[in-house]
């Protein structure tokens, strides 16, 4: 990413909207954007292969293995605001094979990184867990928020989006699939 490019776009992006750039309070602004954004969007920077390799343990074990709120922070593709929230993940491994828990939400992190509609983002995360791992079995459940539908369109304050993506055996077995949502249930406070 091109930062002094990008901090050029927001003075003119300011200066658009009605702003002074040249303003005190807005002086830096540019700057402090720009390295946001390269930090919100690293996810196309990063390199996944290597995060993903790094990242795989061999242990043996067929049960299933539940990561839990893990937190996401991403930007919606339609309007490159926030949307935030909590993703679950369940898989069950094949020969042995799991992934670090740090790396599974240094995993969700790198594609959260990116402009992303909820759906897909869900979809990569499975995907890439199964083909890490020629897991048995894959489940995540995103649920989250978005600033696009809470402080403008509908704005609907409280409303949450719950996608989910299951693959190999939580998508063909009843009993497993179930098995994963119960796991990730909420326990009664
Ligand atoms: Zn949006």
């Amino acid at each position: 990413m091109d930062q002094e490019k990008v901090e050029r776009l927001v003075r003119e992006l300011l200066a658009e909207i009605g702003e002074d750039p040249d303003r005190e309070g807005l002086l830096k602004t540019p700057g402090r954007v720009a390295a946001a954004l390269e930090f919100l969007t690293s996810g196309y920077r990063a390199d996944t292969k290597r995060l993903i390799n790094g990242a795989i343990f061999t242990q043996e074990t067929n049960n299933m293995v539940i990561a839990r709120d893990i937190e996401i922070y991403s930007l919606c593709e339609h309007h490159m605001l926030p949307f935030f929230g909590r993703c679950h993940i369940g898989y069950i491994s094949r020969g042995g094979k799991v992934f670090g828990v740090s790396k599974l939400a240094r995993l969700v992190d790198m594609y959260s990184r990116r402009l992303q509609i909820q759906e897909r983002l869900t979809e990569q995360i499975a995907r890439a867990i199964m083909g890490a791992i020629n897991a048995e079995g894959v489940g995540v459940i995103i649920e989250a928020r978005h600033l696009c539908m809470m402080m403008r369109g509908v704005e609907k304050q409280n409303s949450m989006m719950t996608t989910s993506s299951v693959l190999g055996s939580f998508h063909d077995s009843v009993a497993t699939r179930n098995e994963f949502l119960s796991l990730i249930a909420r326990p009664l406070v």
